[in-house]
């Protein structure tokens, strides 16, 4: 052990408080390592004796779960194995030298020992361990935030912010199996606007985008909260309304309808109006998904043989 190394020991955190007997105690009964880069000092099928302490370069810590992704990456001053030490199973992560690195690795006894004899070092370890904890609790919520994130970019359309047909294939089937159970009423409905090829053609495909925005916003204000709404495909919405039957639902289509005729489409200097059609099916034997969209497409067909802007029941 060189002058430096027992200078950058004394520094440690670790070691704070701790009187020089021990000190020196810990040192006699400790080594100083080097480590070339790709070296591992602990992975998980191998017991831990000690814990280690990085004196100069770096370690990465990867997780077994995900071995190829970097976890973190430990400095000079920290330490790693406390853990796998403490509770003596085996170590939970794969620790390799990130560059070449020196560490001062105390035996799992004189660890003992010195969380025996000194208090200030039990403590600096509870601290450790503390922050430790933290730090992940931290990362699961960050991990839950994430995955929470990419679940509800998963269901979204991003053009319109409603729900996408991803979404719908999982969230229909439910709901329909809880009307079947709770024997409500229940109605599928499918809207699509008319002519909009024509929008597009006559204003741009960005000017469309913005009819496809306000047409969805302003079917979800139209609905109620417990009606599913989906952007099903490039111009067609599908409407699953629960605890509706015929009657509500052809009164809930006709108030989309008249709404989103009403509702003005405007950019600086375009101002114009798209027209709804919608195809009803009400609550029969079936409530495969499938075979109501079947359903409602062959009322929406009818209503755009019909001539369009209109609402249409599949009988
Ligand atoms: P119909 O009344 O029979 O429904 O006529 P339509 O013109 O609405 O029907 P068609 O299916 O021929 O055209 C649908 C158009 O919707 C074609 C496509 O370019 C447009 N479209 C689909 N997705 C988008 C989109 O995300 N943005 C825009 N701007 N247009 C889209
Ligand atoms: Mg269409
Ligand atoms: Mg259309």
């Amino acid at each position: 052990m060189n002058p430096n190394d027992r200078t950058l020991i004394e520094q440690n955190a670790l070691f704070n408080g701790m009187d020089p007997k021990t000190f020196d105690y810990m040192l006699e009964h400790s080594i100083v390592r080097d480590l070339a880069p790709g070296e591992r000092l602990l992975q998980p099928d191998i017991e831990n004796h000690h814990l280690h302490l990085i004196l100069e370069g770096a370690l990465n810590v990867y997780l077994i779960a995900q071995e190829s992704q970097e976890h973190i990456s430990l400095r000079a001053g920290e330490c790693v194995g406390e853990v796998s030490l403490i509770d003596g199973k085996y170590p939970s992560a794969i620790v390799v030298a990130a560059e070449p690195a020196r560490i001062l690795s105390i035996p799992y006894d004189t660890v003992w020992s010195l969380i025996n004899n000194s208090r200030a070092v039990a403590g600096n370890l509870l601290a450790l361990l503390a922050s430790r904890l933290r730090n992940d609790n931290q990362s699961l919520v960050e991990t839950q935030r994430s995955k929470m994130h990419f679940e509800h970019q998963a269901s979204t359309d991003a053009l319109t912010g409603v729900h996408n047909r991803h979404w719908m294939g999982r969230a229909f089937p439910r709901a329909l199996q809880r009307c079947s159970h709770n024997k409500q009423p229940f109605a599928m409905m499918v809207v699509d606007i008319d002519h909009f090829k024509k929008v597009n053609d006559t204003y741009g495909h960005l000017v469309g985008d913005l009819a496809l925005k306000t047409v969805a916003r302003c079917m979800a204000e139209n609905l109620r909260p417990h009606d599913l709404l989906a952007r099903y495909g490039g111009e067609e919405f599908a409407v699953l309304l629960t605890e509706a039957d015929l009657e509500a639902a052809k009164m809930v289509a006709e108030r989309l309808r008249t709404k989103i005729a009403a509702a003005e489409i405007r950019t600086d200097n375009i101002s114009f109006h798209v027209t709804l059609s919608i195809g009803i099916t009400p609550t029969q034997h079936d409530d495969k998904l499938e075979n109501l969209i079947h359903e409602a497409d062959q009322a929406l067909y009818r209503a755009k043989q019909m001539g369009r802007n209109r609402v249409e029941v599949f009988h």
